[in-house]
């Protein structure tokens, strides 16, 4: 079965790529460069891309710093730095990108429907603390809907279905499914600083880390503070 896989290099979604190898798919990743602050991602996700033998890489291409709105699209708004866990779930944070995982979703279902694939693999997690309202269940819910309703392979045959292996587990847990898959964890990339080392003090860097050491292990990646 073909498979898209959403992949940002990040932790999550390079272990959701690993999954759909495991669920014996022939993967075919999408990841997005949107002027993001954190471009160094991408480095990550071609890296992981290759490593985990996907048969295509695509990478689209867009602007969203043209209008921004998160601090992950606009340098004039300050990333959260050394904030506790306990603040980050607070409310839906700055670096909220709006819509954007109904953009990459898009993408992903119109490169799914193109070459036949039947499902569009998703690393959304609903317990970390973003509170991303495009990561929560019910918006997948709608999403399906979208992706039933909107295909031609939707509407005469069978649909694309979003398939989000982690939505329902906590950071540690994600960390221990990867090591289980082989995950390669010096690879990926969580920082939203937009350095070449990751910051550890952002809420992505903070999340890692602490997952890591709730597990007692060490997080292969470098970083400037820890
Ligand atoms: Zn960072």
């Amino acid at each position: 079965m073909k498979a898209v896989v959403l992949l940002s290099g990040g932790l999550d979604s390079s272990v959701v790529l690993y999954q759909a190898k495991a669920d014996g798919c022939q993967c075919y990743a999408i990841s997005f460069d949107y002027q993001q602050r954190h471009r160094r991602e991408l480095k990550s996700a071609i890296a992981i891309a290759q490593r985990a033998g996907v048969n295509d890489h695509q990478v689209v291409s867009f602007d969203l710093r043209q209008w921004g709105g998160s601090a992950l699209t606009d340098d004039r708004i300050d990333l959260p730095r050394e904030r506790s866990l306990e603040q980050m779930s607070q409310t839906i944070p700055i670096t909220y990108v709006p819509a954007r995982n109904t953009i990459f979703l898009s993408f992903g279902l119109a490169y799914a429907e193109a070459i036949g694939a039947q499902r569009v693999y998703l690393g959304v997690n609903a317990l970390d603390y973003s509170g991303y309202p495009d990561c929560r269940p019910d918006y997948i819910q709608a999403m399906q809907e979208v992706f039933t309703l909107g295909t031609k392979q939707g509407r005469e045959g069978q649909g694309i279905q979003i398939v989000t292996p982690l939505i329902q587990l906590k950071k540690t847990e994600i960390i221990e499914l990867g090591n289980r898959l082989g995950v390669p964890w010096e690879e990926t990339w969580s920082c939203y600083a937009g350095g070449d080392v990751a910051c550890g003090v952002c809420d992505s860097c903070r999340l890692r880390l602490a997952a890591f050491a709730e597990l007692g292990l060490r997080d292969p990646l470098h970083y400037e503070v820890v």
